[in-house]
């Protein structure tokens, strides 16, 4: 079939790949000028800055792309995490998430006191959400009521009241430990998918079995390495790729889709595959079509708001991820979802790449990416929350670093949601489509397909399995599998 993949986000460019790899002639059309969508790099004098994601679980999925070539011409490497994440409480404590459990547990009662067996508890509760709902909700397609009848899934789906989806995960998590602040950790998991952990399921806790059960890595050469190996495996794969062209409509006849337009340009396909958020192409890609009804009543994602500063000083109190946790974690949640705005104490998250990539950075000196989770895009005025946040942010860092940042900060560079929602045209900013905030988003994403256009698949953070790497890694495998098993009955239909 001739294919065409309407953007190179991370989904777009796996799927693109995989359906090379099928035999299939492969075209992507991305408005920027190079792949990734979010998984993007700045370089700002001497410094390196990956500017979306940060944290990489199950490269397993990576792997599984480079391992299905010859082509050994490039090796991905990376390396697992001694430290998952390094925790900065408000009353002065610090916590080392190391991946080694039994570490991690003596860690967390020698600093919080907390039972050792809770922890082994909660991580064996959120494997087993991992092997409950894997088959169902990240490697299978919902859009085929016969995938509902494969025997794993329906064990699954006997089973279904372990997944917790009847709690939020803030109540889950209260009654698991006995400390304040593990409560606020575990919560944090649902920031992973842009949610609010007082309102969204507990089922997110599969979120800690990733990162605390499976490992967080990351590649020796920084986040957009990971795109750069993809982005190769594509061109030696024959994908062709049409660089700073939007495509502005999916062309519809008779409920096929037939074409791409960019301009007045059109360009004719067998098949379509969507990496564009599902709620921009439904808004204004594709004409007369209910979806755009269905999707405005869900809410957005959260979204971010980034500092890349670079700093020139090192500090060894820092990892490679760390959290300065807020006083009041309900309340910022509150301030973002509920008031579209920032709380006046965010907890801010440091990445320091050069931590482990040390040309990141200078000699002597740190890539910081400072982020704090934000509001959806809704035409706030955000020249004034980022100067007010810039400043809450900076004497946070101080008082926690013990330090004066503003004296070392030699470069910046700023992403809002504003701005992510220009470079990705992913709708209102938002990090991961829609959000997971009531039981019934969170299983309800877009499905893969469109129902009465048969050549369209939806891939991406916008649509099923869901948002961040390994789920748009894992929606590619899906889609794949999806049109080499459909008929064809939509050819040659121009
Ligand atoms: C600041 C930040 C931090 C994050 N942290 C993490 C993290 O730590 N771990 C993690 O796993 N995930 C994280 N994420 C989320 C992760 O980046 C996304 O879920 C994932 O990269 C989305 O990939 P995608 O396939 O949906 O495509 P996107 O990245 O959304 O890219 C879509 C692409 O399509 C293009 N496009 C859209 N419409 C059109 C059109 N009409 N014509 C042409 N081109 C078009 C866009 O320009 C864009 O390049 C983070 C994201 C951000 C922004």
């Amino acid at each position: 079939m001739k294919i065409a993949v309407i953007g190179s986000g991370i989904g777009g460019l796996a799927s693109a790949y995989w359906l090379a790899l099928k035999g299939h002639e492969v075209t992507v059309f991305e408005k920027n000028t190079k792949p990734g969508g979010k998984i993007n790099e700045l370089h700002i004098n001497n410094y390196r800055f990956d500017t979306g994601p940060s944290l990489f679980t199950m490269p397993q999925l990576v792997d599984e792309l480079l391992n299905s070539t010859i082509d050994n011409t490039t090796k991905f490497e990376y390396e697992q995490l001694n430290v998952v994440c390094k925790y900065f409480y408000k009353n002065g404590k610090t916590l080392n998430a190391f991946a080694d459990t039994e570490k991690f547990k003596n860690e967390c009662k020698d600093k919080f006191g907390e039972d050792p067996k809770n922890i082994a508890k909660y991580l064996t509760k959120a494997h087993t959400i991992y092997k409950l709902t894997a088959n169902i909700f990240i490697f299978n397609s919902l859009s085929k009521f016969r995938n509902f009848l494969k025997l794993s899934v329906l064990k699954s789906l006997l089973q279904v009241h372990k997944i917790q989806f009847y709690q939020t995960m803030h109540a889950s998590n209260k009654r698991m430990f006995s400390s304040p602040e593990l409560v606020q950790l575990f919560n944090r998991y649902a920031t992973y998918n842009g949610s609010n952990p007082y309102k969204a399921p507990a089922t997110l806790n599969i979120i800690a079995h990733l990162e605390n059960n499976l490992g967080a890595f990351f590649p020796k050469k920084g986040m957009y390495s990971i795109v750069d190996h993809i982005y190769r495996l594509c061109e030696n794969q024959g994908v062709r790729f049409n660089f700073s062209t939007l495509v502005n409509e999916i062309v519809v006849k008779n409920k096929k889709a037939i074409a791409i337009k960019t301009g007045n340009k059109e360009i004719a396909f067998d098949h379509i595959v969507a990496n564009s958020d599902v709620n921009y192409l439904a808004k204004k890609m594709i004409k007369n079509h209910p979806l755009n009804k269905r999707l405005e009543k869900l809410e957005p994602s959260s979204s971010a708001l980034v500092f890349y500063w670079g700093i020139k000083k090192q500090f060894h109190e820092l990892d490679l991820h760390n959290i300065l946790f807020s006083a009041n974690y309900k309340d910022e949640f509150k301030k973002m979802f509920d008031e579209k705005s920032l709380s006046s104490d965010p907890s801010i998250y440091i990445f320091v790449s050069s931590k482990l990539v040390k040309t990141d950075a200078p000699e002597g000196c740190e890539n910081w990416f400072v982020m704090i989770n934000a509001p959806y895009n809704d035409k706030q005025n955000w020249d004034e929350l980022i100067k007010k946040a810039r400043k809450n942010i900076i004497a946070k860092i101080n008082t926690t670093l013990n330090t004066n940042i503003e004296d070392y900060i030699e470069c910046e560079s700023i992403a809002s949601p504003e701005s992510i929602e220009e470079n990705t045209l992913s709708e209102k900013g938002a990090l991961y489509g829609n959000s997971s905030n009531s039981t019934m988003s969170a299983f309800l994403r877009h499905p893969n397909f469109l129902k009465g256009i048969k050549n369209i698949s939806f891939v991406g953070g916008s649509v099923h399995p869901g948002g961040g790497i390994p789920l748009c890694l894992a929606g590619a495998k899906i889609i794949e599998k999806e049109i080499q098993t459909m008929p064809n009955t939509h050819l040659n239909n121009n």
